[in-house]
């Protein structure tokens, strides 16, 4: 393929299964994956977006409306594609929500570039003015930006409602973002914000309104002998990484019994060292024990004795959430134990909760590490909800370190694509165009929710405008109605970062993507850019007869989107 004449010798530099496109072929076959991938996401944005049912190759179902969850799900393989996918990864690393609108934005950037590259504008003067154009909106959104005390509880939950609207949990959505905001702001302190310290425990069974926050941590497991006491007050607690079992020899040891007497003795040595095990817990002052690893039936018999509620191989996680919320040191050689090592919980129970047995330890003194209970009468219900909290927990910890938070609706979409194009007036040369383009593919946000809701885009709009055209600037678009409302007024707000980052990363995909103009693919690449015809390039929006043997690019595509509905 990629030749050169040397002489009348021509000189091959690439294997003869390598494929490659370049010039506006590479270009327009890449934009064509990546608005693809922005277009099959582009129906879930906003309350009134739809959801997706994904089907893996296993028949395993996904109800979702979360962007990244969906991208996710559908196993793309394009190159290109993957780096629209991308964009909404970093958006679910940084933020948590916006991942659907960063990816919708990219896809529109891509679109509105096809038009100027098609009137001869060179990529490099497109990624030029997309630059500083995204520069300009990022100082547009600070501008509009309205600020937030950190202890305004209604504010918040209205900010983590935002976040969860259009996702299963919405009927609940003010009991949740209640637990959200109590739950993010319980694990906050000096250090920050490290939401992972909430723990989200699913129950099937019962309805979304009834999950809650438990001050402590539940860990998923019983007491693992029945003699022991249910529950334990004002306890201490005990956390082991280790087991409660005699250690194995590391050399394979044989012993050798003549008689049963010796047989006995060896026995009672054994009994003697688990014994003198749950001794060292007990004068230590334990109340409760976990264990990461396994506990000796005999070992139990004498916890249960001695009146100490265990638990045998909790979860990693689960030790490491209790140190946290008990203040209790992990101890690893029982032989070392002391009454220091040991935290302490006003509450540790063994309680039922949807048919399931678990271990409730609450009334922490330092409750820095909380779980929220999420349930819901069926489990796509509950992963469901389970995503939106993550969302909501997102956007709550994102206000509480910035103290900025934007109207939605579309109403910051509307500002942008204003003030771009005013700041277009003031850019000289061709990527003055760039920059109006950038303004024009802004647009999208606010045309895309209203058609999801199901009013006409160019009317509300129209309506839009002109109210900010009035300097209504936190005038959006009410997906229930269809009016134009204050967002603020409504409680619609998001975190400024929402905005800033999608932005910033949408456009980095875009002129990436731009910027290419030479595919070269290994040939034994699965499913690489230049492939088979007869493949089917199916899916929302599969890009159907593009350039450059788009069909084995996206083939991956339609394969994983084959059980959507
Ligand atoms: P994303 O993955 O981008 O967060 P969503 O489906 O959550 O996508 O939709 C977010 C968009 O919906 C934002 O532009 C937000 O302002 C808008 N939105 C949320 N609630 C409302 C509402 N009640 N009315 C109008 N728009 C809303
Ligand atoms: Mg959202």
């Amino acid at each position: 393929m990629a030749q050169q004449q040397m002489g009348n010798q021509p000189l091959i530099v690439l294997s003869e299964d390598s494929q490659r496109t370049s010039g506006r072929d590479a270009q327009s076959m890449n934009i064509t994956a990546g608005k693809a991938v922005a277009e099959s996401v582009r129906t879930t944005l906003g309350p009134k977006g739809m959801d997706k049912m994904l089907v893996d190759s296993t028949g395993n179902v996904v109800v979702t409306n979360d962007g990244v969850t969906i991208l996710k799900e559908m196993d793309i393989e394009h190159p290109a594609a993957n780096m629209i996918v991308e964009v909404a990864e970093t958006q679910e690393d940084e933020v948590g929500d916006g991942t659907t609108t960063s990816v919708v934005i990219a896809g529109e950037l891509l679109a509105k570039a096809e038009d100027l590259l098609e009137q001869d504008i060179h990529a490099t003067i497109l990624a030029q003015g997309y630059r500083q154009a995204a520069q300009r909106a990022k100082e547009i959104l600070e501008e509009n930006a309205i600020e937030v005390s950190s202890d305004d509880t209604e504010y918040l939950e209205e900010i983590a409602a935002t976040a969860m609207t259009g996702k299963g949990a919405e009927n609940a959505r003010d009991t949740l973002s209640s637990l959200v905001v109590s739950a993010v702001q319980a694990v906050a302190d000096d250090d920050g914000i490290d939401t992972d310290n909430v723990k989200l425990e699913k129950v099937v069974g019962g309805a979304v309104e009834n999950s809650e926050l438990v001050e402590g941590v539940i860990v998923d497991k019983e007491r693992v002998h029945d003699n022991m006491p249910y529950m334990a007050e004002d306890a201490n607690v005990a956390l082991l990484d280790t087991a409660i079992e005699v250690k194995e020899t590391e050399i394979d040891a044989e012993v050798n019994v003549d008689s049963p007497d010796q047989l006995q003795q060896f026995l009672d040595q054994e009994e003697e060292q688990l014994r003198e095990m749950v001794d060292k817990l007990k004068d230590a002052g334990a109340d409760v024990v976990f264990a990461q690893k396994g506990i000796d039936d005999m070992a139990q018999h004498y916890l249960a004795k001695e009146g100490i509620l265990a638990v045998r191989r909790a979860k990693k996680s689960d030790i490491k959430a209790l140190s946290r919320a008990t203040g209790a040191k992990v101890v690893s050689n029982i032989d070392d134990i002391t009454e220091d090592d040991l935290g302490f919980a006003g509450s540790v129970a063994e309680k039922d909760i949807g048919g399931d047995t678990r271990i409730f330890v609450e009334d922490v003194d330092q409750a820095r590490s909380v779980t929220l209970v999420l349930r819901g009468g069926t489990e796509h219900v509950v992963d469901e909800v389970e995503r939106a909290i993550e969302d909501s927990m997102g956007v709550v910890r994102v206000t509480l370190e910035d103290g900025k938070v934007l109207p939605g609706g579309g109403a910051p979409e509307i500002e942008l694509s204003m003030g771009l194009r005013d700041f277009a007036d003031s850019v000289e040369g061709r990527e003055q165009l760039a920059v109006e383009a950038f303004a024009d593919a802004i647009d999208v946000i606010p045309r895309t929710l209203a058609e999801n809701a199901g009013h006409d885009p160019i009317d509300s709009l129209v309506d839009l405008r002109s109210e900010h055209d009035d300097g209504n600037t936190a005038a959006g678009l009410d997906a229930y109605t269809g009016d134009i409302v204050d967002m603020e007024e409504e409680g619609v707000v998001e975190p400024l970062r929402v905005k800033t980052q999608a932005i910033e990363s949408a456009t980095e995909a875009a002129v990436m993507i731009l910027r290419i103009d030479d595919v070269i693919a290994a040939g034994d690449l699965k499913g690489g850019q230049t492939g088979d015809d007869d493949e089917d390039a199916g899916g929302p929006g599969g890009p159907g007869g593009a350039p450059g043997g788009m069909g084995g690019g996206m083939g991956g595509m339609g394969g994983g989107m084959g059980g959507m509905m």
